[in-house]
């Protein structure tokens, strides 16, 4: 039998309107509105930010709802990795709720950090500190360390304006430009030790 363009529209047409007729006369799901989940990004708002794993610095969009993150994925428009993540990186909302393997229900993550800690002389607990006096606190300590060792001159009587009691060792989760930021900084107190993780 020869097929018509026009014969054929009008069969595909008849077809689909036997299929919406089943579909509308009986109980199907796809059309019960009361059985409609709420959208997962339904009234959330969105914010741009940077995975905390590795220095490849993918961005994120995390969407929150309620002061709450309730999604994480890559930002699409973000330079360096446009919308792309890692495994790692893709299982980021893991940080806030992870599913529990034995009821399959999403739990929060009681090991997430949400404040410095700070594990005084002689203790062996961490406590939380704010921000402003974690930075408080490491200023003073940079500031005293180099005030008591700071050497204008070495023992032949070079000038050498250096302290040889503070280091720095930069992570692999900075970036290039942080550990350029770093190092300037750690050279203007006169810290002649300077390493990256990156390069061991
Ligand atoms: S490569 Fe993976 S771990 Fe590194 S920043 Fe990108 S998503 Fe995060």
């Amino acid at each position: 039998m020869e097929l018509s363009r026009r014969s054929f529209l009008k069969a595909c047409g008849l077809a689909f309107a036997g299929s919406m007729a089943f579909e509308l006369s009986g109980e199907s799901k796809a059309f019960a509105l009361d059985n409609l989940k709420e959208w997962k990004l339904e009234n959330t708002q969105e914010f741009t930010s940077i995975c905390g794993y590795c220095a490849g610095g993918c961005g994120f969009l995390a969407s929150v709802r309620d002061g709450k993150i309730v999604n994480v994925e890559g930002d699409p428009d973000h330079f360096v990795s446009e919308g792309g993540l890692c495994p790692k990186g893709a299982a980021e909302m893991q940080l806030e709720e992870y599913v529990d393997p034995k009821t399959g229900e999403l739990v929060p993550n009681a090991s997430r950090i949400y404040s410095p800690k700070v594990r005084r002389p002689g203790s062996s607990q961490w406590e939380d500190i704010s921000w402003d006096d974690a930075m408080e606190e490491i200023a003073r300590h940079v500031k005293d360390t180099r005030d008591a060792t700071f050497e204008r001159y070495d023992a032949n009587g070079v000038e050498v304006n250096r302290t040889q009691a503070i280091a720095q060792l930069g992570g692999s989760a900075c970036t290039i430009e942080e550990d350029y930021f770093i190092q300037k900084f750690i050279r203007e107190l006169g810290s002649i030790t300077l390493d990256c993780q990156a390069r061991v």
